[in-house]
């Protein structure tokens, strides 16, 4: 991207540059929005390296190379959800292959892993993150992959991806990371080993509630040049807008993830000392909580006293939000996998947006308080 650099720059500086120097002829210091599908050739065997946008497309083309950066791979693919992402990924695997998924993830993963194994007999298997003799066996049992999320969804359980690629490379199986809740800014799997990444652009890398994306991630030329390919075939790529939008976004993720970063912290602290809360599951890092509340707290009454926070289910934008994981993103699990999971109806995930933390814990206590009022008695009733 850069040939004429004559140092190699800092992430926050790729990213606040991204797309500026890219148009020699007007100087355009915004990425420009190339919305042809189609490209002229001057003659047979000629072509500026664009024929159609399926292909290449001049604005997705600086969105994966900031990408390709920020995750420190060979090449990244930016397609139209994440769900497509996590889709571009299985393409390389074949009907009967066995891939070994931790058993804490998205509820749209576990959902697709389904549809794979129901129609595709993909074979899929589940290891809980931390027992590595476990691992071994299941790897044992011709594994091709390995699929982790870590920090996990939602409980938060951190895997270590260094000795996951370690176990995972000694059989050839591939490590694939989905890395939607740290980002690159605080994790980078491909420099601990993981073989490919996956991000749910939605989320963090987007981060304003308004953009529908996802990214692979490759480590190797090998697997982007397979990857590539397939994506030309299916053709969920995303388009010019979304990918300008895109750029835009990854301008201010430094400054977005760290000041959610920090009102992640200073809830935490105050959740911690809050009577009303059960307990608190925080990693240390990023702009994601998850809590139980105690039973006194009416849960409904909670969301529907909230002023600033908004009952919803996303994550990484810059309005806070607030998620029941048991009615909503892990909905689909049947009742006695989300308790095994830990997924009770009393567990809140909250994604800290960039408002003042000071209004962010004011309200989660006000609604807290008054959610947890014994019900006002009808004095009508005797
Ligand atoms: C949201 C999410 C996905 C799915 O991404 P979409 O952009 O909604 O298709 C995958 N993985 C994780 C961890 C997510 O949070």
């Amino acid at each position: 991207m850069c040939s004429d650099c004559t140092w190699q720059r800092k992430i926050d500086t790729i990213l606040a540059q991204a797309g500026n120097r890219v148009d020699n002829v007007t100087g355009a210091i915004s990425m420009p929005l190339y919305f042809s599908t189609a490209y002229r050739h001057a003659g047979l065997g000629k072509s500026t390296g664009y024929d159609y946008s399926r292909m290449t497309e001049p604005t997705r083309d600086v969105l994966e190379d900031v990408l390709a950066k920020l995750e420190n791979g060979y090449k990244a693919y930016a397609v139209s959800s994440g769900m497509a992402a996590i889709q571009l990924v299985f393409t390389q695997f074949n009907t009967g292959d066995h891939i070994v998924v931790s058993d804490d993830l998205y509820g749209g993963s576990f959902r697709f892993f389904d549809l794979l194994a129901n129609h595709y007999h993909l074979r899929f298997s589940k290891w809980d993150g931390k027992d590595y003799d476990q691992l071994d066996k299941l790897l044992q049992d011709d594994a091709k992959a390995v699929w982790i999320e870590t920090p996990s969804n939602p409980t938060m359980k951190v895997i270590d991806i260094q000795a996951v690629a370690e176990h995972t490379h000694a059989v050839n199986a591939q490590l694939i990371v989905d890395n939607t809740f740290y980002t690159p800014l605080i994790q980078q799997p491909l420099n601990l080993g993981a073989d490919v990444v996956v991000h749910s652009a939605t989320k963090y890398l987007s981060g304003h509630n308004d953009l529908l994306a996802g990214v692979v991630v490759c480590k190797t030329e090998a697997t982007a040049t397979e990857i590539g390919n397939n994506l030309i075939t299916i053709g969920s790529n995303l388009s010019p807008f979304d990918s300008w939008l895109l750029i835009r976004s990854l301008k201010t993720l430094p400054l977005r993830l760290h000041k959610q970063e920090a009102n992640a912290q200073a809830i935490v602290a105050a959740l911690r000392q809050s009577d009303l809360i059960e307990n608190v599951l925080y990693p240390g890092r990023g702009g994601m909580i998850s809590v139980y509340v105690k039973p006194a707290v009416n849960v409904d009454q909670f969301l529907q006293h909230l002023q600033v926070l908004s009952f919803a289910e996303s994550l990484g934008g810059t309005e806070s939000l607030v998620t029941v994981p048991a009615i909503q993103t892990h909905a689909n699990l049947s009742p006695e996998q989300r308790s095994a999971a830990g997924i009770t109806d009393n567990l809140l995930r909250i994604s800290c947006g960039i408002e003042d933390s000071t209004d962010l814990i004011h309200d989660l206590k006000q609604a807290l308080t008054s959610a947890s009022k014994p019900a006002e008695v009808d004095s009508n009733a005797k």
